[in-house]
Order: structure tokens, then sequence, then C-alpha cells
């Protein structure tokens, strides 16, 4: 989240949570708002608004929130002349440590490097920056991670070592550049920039400078503008272009004073100094310097007051001012000594701080070297997955789709079956289909064949047409249908000829299937007779029925028989059975 762009909306959540008593909104937004008091620069503000959040009870229960309430009230506390208060919220933060989860120690150790930066303990800066970017990189928390590498890469700066300072200041700001925070990015491409300087890479320094100055333009804030300020003045310090130079950094002293910037009041004022040198006005040049002098306590670290004095030397050495000159050898050992006392106490210390930077460095990249392994892995997992459940879902698809088809040709040639077997007008078995039963039906048990041979049809056909002659084929069809059991079949063998296959061995049953059969195709006619008047006689059918015994069952010659019957009986004068 960018506090100086959202300051407006940040302030009127934190009032309206207030009012309407909204409780766990309301710390949230008291926390967020204090910290954007800070990023805005309104320090008696936040000194009231921390009077009034800091023993709240309500909001010391949500740990993570108070830490970093904590965390802007320790940066605050640094920027008042008494070190002891801050000193022991320092202390008090250290001590919650061990109790804390992970995300809660990410905001004590940014809090712990913040405090150690500020009060020139170099190791622990690095220490608890190593410590905090480990657990930032393993937690995923960017914003953290960027601060941390800033951290570094300032440390590396004060102890001399440029690349290191270049490569760490480069990973601030890439990383913040992943965030939304325009003002850590702001101050990670001015730190960047700064390394830059340092390493003679100025035509990149000042393309980070500009971006990192829009921003402080655009959100107003005064710390910042004094910062790139300063570097941008001493850009045209290296490039020889000290008018402009001089412009500049008048400018930036009595900005960073207003900010209370005092490093970069201190540091402007140097740089004023340096100017005036390079163009030969050593009396102003000595004022300016003795103006630093008389305030360098104000000075942050020991670093700045050791080179300081170096150059006051030098000064005063080409003025023959000799005492003063000497003086200020003195202190500068003073501060040399503090200074290496800070960073390597001796070179076993050195040593010793670099094996530790090393040995994070491998942890730390280990750590995003598995965060990208594992990042794989779950990719990798999950496209297996996608594949896994892709394939199955075409081969069920495709399964359903076989099924489907399989089914869809299973009931096709069922149909085609049907229709093959299957006499188109009356929609009774054709003569194959019938004999297709009457083969199965003959092995299992006694049957009788009989066949029916429609009489006088050709009569109706040719006074009535053929249409009526269908209807009368349909009628006898019927009239079978409704005649026969379950255990009887019928189909039609020829043009108007039918071949029954009885379940029965018992001529009076056949003898009642057929008078059965008589009547109700006789019931079947009658329509058909009241729309043809004409047909003023009886519509009938002969039959010839012989039953089949264990020694005699063989279907063809079954059928002759029965034909030979059926001649008999239209021979007789039609209208009835013979069965043998
Ligand atoms: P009979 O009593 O001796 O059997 O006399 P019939 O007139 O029935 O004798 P025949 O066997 O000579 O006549 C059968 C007629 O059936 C001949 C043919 O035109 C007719 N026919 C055959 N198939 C069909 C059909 O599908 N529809 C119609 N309308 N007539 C058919
Ligand atoms: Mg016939
Ligand atoms: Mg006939």
């Amino acid at each position: 989240m960018d506090y100086l762009k959202s300051a407006e909306a940040l302030e009127r959540a934190f009032n309206v949570s207030k009012k309407e008593g909204w409780k766990d909104i309301h710390f949230a937004t008291s926390v967020l708002y204090a910290e954007l008091l800070f990023r805005q620069e309104k320090y008696s503000e936040l000194d009231r608004h921390l009077k009034a959040y800091d023993k709240d009870l309500g909001l010391q229960t949500q740990k993570d929130l108070y830490l970093m309430l904590l965390e802007t009230k320790l940066k605050l506390l640094l920027r008042a002349d008494d070190p002891e208060p801050a000193q022991a919220l320092m202390k008090q933060l250290k001590l919650s440590l061990p109790e804390s989860s992970p995300k809660e120690k990410v905001t004590i150790f940014r809090a712990l490097a913040y405090y150690y930066t500020d009060t020139d303990a170099l190791k622990n800066t690095l220490d608890v920056s190593l410590e905090g970017l480990d657990l930032a990189t393993s937690l995923q928390d960017v914003p953290s991670q960027g601060f941390f590498l800033r951290k570094i890469g300032d440390t590396y700066n004060y102890l001399g070592q440029k690349d290191k300072a270049v490569e760490y200041a480069r990973k601030a700001a890439a990383t913040y550049e992943k965030t939304k925070e325009e003002l850590f990015m702001s101050k990670a491409f001015w730190s960047l920039s700064n390394v830059l300087l340092e390493a003679n890479q100025k035509e990149e320094a000042i393309v980070y400078l500009r971006k990192a100055l829009s921003y402080f333009k655009s959100v107003n804030m005064l710390k910042g503008l004094a910062f790139s300020q300063y570097s941008l003045a001493n850009v045209l310090y290296t490039q020889e272009k000290y008018q402009e130079a001089l412009g500049t950094v008048k400018e930036n002293i009595s900005l960073a004073k207003a900010a209370g910037v005092y490093d970069m009041q201190l540091a402007s004022m140097i740089l004023l100094s340096d100017i005036y040198i390079k163009q030969g006005l050593l009396e102003k040049a000595n004022s300016v310097n003795d103006q630093v002098f008389s305030i360098l306590d104000r000075f942050s670290r020991s670093y700045y007051k050791a080179n300081f004095l170096k150059k006051r030397y030098e000064l005063k050495r080409s003025l023959n001012r000799t005492n003063e000159a000497f003086e200020a050898i003195e202190q500068e050992l003073v501060f040399t000594k503090k200074h290496l006392e800070a960073t390597s106490e001796n070179n076993i210390k050195t040593l010793q701080v670099k094996f530790e930077v090393k040995e994070k460095e491998d942890e730390i990249l280990r750590l995003s070297h598995q965060n990208d392994i594992n990042e794989l892995e779950a990719k990798q997992q999950h496209q297996q997955k996608l594949i896994w459940r892709l394939s199955t879902a075409i081969a069920v698809i495709l399964i359903g789709i076989s099924c489907l088809l399989f089914y869809k040709q299973v009931r096709q040639r069922q149909k085609y079956h049907a229709i093959a077997l299957t006499d188109y007008l009356t929609n009774c078995p054709n003569r194959r289909g019938i004999m297709q039963e009457a083969t199965h039906k003959i092995q299992n048990q006694e049957i009788t064949i009989a066949i029916a041979d429609l009489d006088y049809f050709k009569k109706i056909n040719d006074q009535f047409g053929h249409d009526i002659g269908d209807l009368v084929l349909v009628a006898f069809a019927n009239a079978a249908r409704k005649t026969l059991s379950e255990n009887d079949k019928f189909g039609r063998y020829g043009g108007e000829e039918w071949l029954f296959v009885l379940g029965t061995n018992n001529k009076s049953d056949v003898q009642d299937i057929f008078s059965g059969l008589s009547a109700n195709f006789a019931d079947y006619c009658v329509d058909i007779k009241a729309n043809n008047p004409a047909i003023n006689w009886d519509i009938t059918f002969s039959m010839g029925a012989i039953i089949s015994t264990q020694t005699s069952n063989n279907l063809e010659d079954l059928i002759i028989q029965a034909d030979k019957l059926l001649y008999q009986a239209k021979e007789n004068g039609r209208n009835q059975l013979m069965i043998a």
C-alpha cells in the first residue's frame, strides 16, 4: 500500500471506524494512521496519536498490529535528543522476539534494523537485517524483503564494499518494484543512485535519482526531497558544474534543516564548502567548515564525521591553520576508530562478519531456490493433475460416445433385424420371421402347425381394389393377434396365406382357436363391409392343421401336410378347418 497516496482514504477510514465504534477496523486503521503521520512528517501529531493508542489494552491483545505501532513509535523516539526511551523500547522489542510468530518477528527485525542503522551499530544492523530477510523470504513478504535488502546494501556501503552495496541496492529496488509502495520504491531508487554515484556509475545513478525525485515531489515529502536534492547537487559537483551545484546545495541546506534531516543538512554544508574550495574561495569554505564543525554531533555516523574531519584537516593545512589542522586529524582518528569498532573491531571480527554474511547469503539463496523449486513442483503437480483430469474426462467422454454408438448400433441392428422379420403391411412376423419362431418352438415342445388361406380373396381385390384387399389382410392379422395366447405364434406366410405355430397338441384346442379366429375376423371385417356394402358375402378363410409328434416333427414336412389339409378344406367348400 502507498500510504502517502492513500492518505485521505486512510484518514477517513480511521475517523469513521472511530466514530462508528468498529473496534477491529479501528485498531488496524489507528496503526496504519500512525505510520502515515510518520511518513507525512507530522511528528507532533503522531506523538499525540501514539499517546492515545499506545496504552490501548484492546490493541495490545492484537500483537501483530501492536508491534507495528511500536515500530512507528521507535522511529519517532529516535528523532528525539534523549536516546534513553528509544533504547528502552528497542530492548523491550528484542525481549519479545522468542515468543513471537514469524510474521511478528519480521516486524520486530524491521524496527531493530531501523534502530541500529540510526545508532550507527552497523554489525547489528547487518545481523537483524539478514535474519529478517530470511524470514521475510520464507513468508513471501515482499515489502519487508525490500526493506532488509536496502539496509544490507547501505551497510555494505559503509563497510566500503561498493560492489556488494550496488548489488543489494539493485536487489532492493527490484524487490520494491514488485510492490505498490511507491515511497519505499523511491527510497530504494534513491539509495541505488547513491551507491551507483559512489561506485562512479553516474549515468545510471541519474536515472534512478530522477525517478526518486519525481515521486518525492509528487507527495511533497521534505525528507525525500532533501535526500535526492543532495544527490543531485553531488552529481553536478562531480560534473564540475559548480555554479549550478551551488544553487541546489544552498537550497537544500534550508530544506534539510526544515525537515529535521540533520545528516542531509550537514552533508549539504560539507558539499557547499567543497564547492567553494573548487572555486578557490577558501575563506568562504573555511567559514562553512567551521559551522559544520560546531554542530558535528548531529551527524549520525562516525564514518561521516571522520570523512569530514579529514577534509577539515586538508583545508586547515592549506590555510596554514596548523593547530586546528592537528586538532582535526586527532579527532578524525577518534571517529575512524569508532567506525572501525562499529564495523570491524579487529581483523578477526571483520572476517567473522564476512563469514556470517556469506553464510546467510547462501541460506537466502537456498531459501529462494527452495521457493522456486516448491513453486515449480506445485506448478508441475497442478499440471499433472490437470492432464490427468483432462485425460480421464476425455476417456470418460470417449467411453461414453463408444457406448452410445455401440448401443445405437445394437438398437439399429435390432431394428433392422426386426424389420427384416416383420411384414410391413400387417406388422406381424413375415415368412422368415414366423419360420424362425417355428424352428425355435418345434425343438422345445409338441405343437400344431396350421396354414390359413383367405377364401375368394382375389374377388375382393378385383372388385374393390387392392387397398380394400389390404384392409382385409390387416383385419385378419388383428383378429389373429386378438385370438391367440402368448404361447401361439403366427405370421404372414405368403400373399393371403398365414402360418400358425400353436402351442398345443390338442385337436379341440385347435378347433377352438379356429372358431375364435373366424368370429374375430368377421368382427374386424364389419367396418370394411359397412364402408363397402357391395361385399355382400361373409369374408372367410380356410385352415389346414397338423399336430406334431415326437416321431414326426420336421417343420417342412409338417407344413407340406398342413398345406395338403388346407387344400382339402378348400375342396370341402372353404370356411372350415381340416385337422390331422
Ligand atoms: P381361394 O379361395 O381359392 O384361395 O381363392 P383366391 O381368390 O383367394 O385365390 P388366389 O390364391 O388365386 O388369390 C390370391 C390373391 O391374393 C392373388 C393376389 O392378387 C392377392 N394378393 C396377394 N398378396 C396380396 C396383397 O398383399 N394385397 C392384396 N390386396 N392382395 C394380394
Ligand atoms: Mg392363396
Ligand atoms: Mg385364397
